[in-house]
């Protein structure tokens, strides 16, 4: 039998430049948090005062709502683009898709971090939105983070506009397998891996993580049950497009509300910016809040730097929930 393409290559050779990174969801250990960004940092005695603007902007009308993962550093889950945040380079996918080695090398990681969105719980944030939603303030709720963190807190018109954790889907058949299903299946492949790993589950994040990667060549991965084909994670990677059907629903949030709150998100990418420029051209107010500048600032009507722990729930309360 014919080595795998790969087989004879070093991890090294296999993962440059990507060998200590991971997507979010695959880190154990939550990144340190990220410092305030400069410029208007308000005390935190004053955060009813820096949301003035954005009360008086969203009052009396209703909201789309549009979430990141600033929400969710409260919660224990890193946000990698937040300023001082180290740089990340996530698995693409692309090669997830082109080589079974990358897929090992990914399930292998993910089998030992998935857990730790299983264990977050929503914060404050996530809570005033759910909030927000039960008093009538929200038309949707439009968030980027695989997380579940909204949907736990309450919140019932969600879209995740990245995916979520807690699905499979097969890239052949497309059958949907629920994320406990498919840890049994990685389990009874690969017993006692996370016994194995979790003493060195610190150096997830170290600089020399090659002592994980190195051991993810023996690493088995779980194929679907239904057809044999790939399987992959309910969720958008780098290099990805999300999916046509789920921008538009997103798209109808918007156009329902009488005005756009980003919450939480830089916009780094154009999966969230372009919700900001849709309600922009529809002449619709966009409020942000977030800690640090994002790149839909200059189309925003309001921008207060304030996290989204301590501003969501004087949000909610001013504006009546
Ligand atoms: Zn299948």
């Amino acid at each position: 039998m014919r080595l795998p393409r790969h087989g004879h290559h070093s991890v090294a050779e296999l993962f440059p430049r990507t060998h200590a990174e991971a997507s979010p969801r695959l880190v154990i250990k939550p990144a340190p948090v990220a410092p305030p960004a400069a410029g208007h940092v308000p005390d935190p005695d004053d955060v009813g005062a820096a949301l003035a603007p954005v009360v008086a902007l969203l009052a009396g009308r209703k909201l789309a709502v549009l979430t990141g993962a600033g929400l969710s550093t409260d919660s224990g889950i890193p946000d990698y683009r937040s300023p001082g945040s180290p740089p990340r380079h996530p698995m693409t996918h692309q090669q997830f898709v082109a080589s079974a080695a990358f897929r090992r090398h990914y399930w292998a990681r993910n089998h030992l971090g998935w857990r730790h969105l299983l264990a977050a719980r929503p914060n404050r944030g996530h809570r005033a939105l759910a909030r927000m939603e039960d008093a009538g303030l929200v038309s949707g709720l439009i968030t980027q983070n695989i997380d579940l963190l909204h949907l736990r807190a309450g919140s019932r018109r969600v879209i995740h506009l990245h995916g979520r954790y807690d699905r499979v889907v097969c890239l052949d058949c497309g059958a949907v397998v629920p994320r406990e299903e498919h840890d049994a299946a990685l389990v009874a492949l690969n017993p006692h891996w996370r016994e194995r790993f979790q003493h060195v589950a610190d150096l997830e994040v170290a600089p020399d993580a090659d002592v994980v990667l190195d051991s993810t060549a023996d690493f088995r991965v779980a194929d679907c049950p239904r057809c044999g084909g790939v399987l992959k994670p309910d969720v958008v990677f780098f290099g990805d497009n999300t999916p046509r059907e789920r921008v538009d629903r997103a798209y109808a949030f918007v156009d329902d509300a009488e005005a756009l709150l980003v919450a939480g998100s830089s916009l780094a990418v154009m999966s969230g910016l372009r919700f900001v420029r849709r309600a922009h051209k529809a002449g619709k107010p966009v409020a942000v809040v977030n800690r640090g500048p994002t790149r839909g600032d200059d189309l925003a009507s309001v921008r207060v730097h304030v996290g989204t722990s301590e501003a969501l729930p004087v949000l909610a309360r001013e504006l009546g929930a």
